[in-house]
């Protein structure tokens, strides 16, 4: 099974778009940065594909956000096929968003998700950040769907090919055991 993480710092959105491209209310979503208390990992039926995607906005939670930010970008490597870098479109390239593009490029297929693109043309913003030298740079918006199927595809695109599916996959308990 394919698997895509999303990673970005606070209140960028992250857990929204996760909510949107799983299709429920799973990821807290909230205005208090960090809200997310944990990792959520959900599997998405996309056309015949199951996808399993990765909300790591929980990961590491505390008022340290570089070291919260490091932890995602380790769990995003060592768990995901390809990465979203989730960035807010109305706040351009902050220091937080180069310090996770440096944490990843090149260490995964990676490609940046421009969110809060809530109105037509909102879009247009999203080339700035073509800066963080991610590659690919799709203008979305979590609340409103607008552009979600095609970063989706893009994100797809960037993981390998589509391995065999089992037919019966057994429950999988997956226990991460970390620390300092
Ligand atoms: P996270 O910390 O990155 O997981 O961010 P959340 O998903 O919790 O969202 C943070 C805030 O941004 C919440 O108030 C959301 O409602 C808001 N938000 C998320 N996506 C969008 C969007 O596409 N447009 C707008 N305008 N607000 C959004
Ligand atoms: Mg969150």
């Amino acid at each position: 099974m394919r698997t895509i993480a999303i990673v970005g710092r606070p209140n960028v959105g992250k857990s929204r778009l996760f909510n949107r491209i799983v299709g429920h209310r799973r990821s807290i979503v909230d205005d208090q940065a960090g809200i997310t208390r944990d990792r959520v990992e959900e599997i998405a039926k996309y056309g015949d594909e199951r996808i399993r995607w990765i909300d790591t906005g929980g990961i590491g939670l505390s008022d340290d956000f570089a070291a919260m930010i490091e932890l995602q970008a380790e769990v995003a490597i060592a768990s995901a096929d390809a990465v979203v870098l989730v960035v807010d479109i109305r706040d351009g390239i902050v220091p937080l968003d180069k310090l996770v593009a440096g944490k990843l490029r090149g260490r995964k297929p990676i490609m940046v998700a421009a969110n809060k693109a809530d109105h037509p043309g909102a879009e247009s913003g999203a080339a700035e950040f073509s800066a963080l030298g991610l590659g690919e740079v799709v203008g979305v918006s979590a609340e409103h769907g607008r552009g979600v199927s095609e970063l989706i595809e893009k994100a797809l695109a960037l993981c390998g090919p589509a391995g065999e599916e089992d037919e019966e996959e057994p429950f999988v308990t997956r226990i991460s055991i970390v620390g300092r």
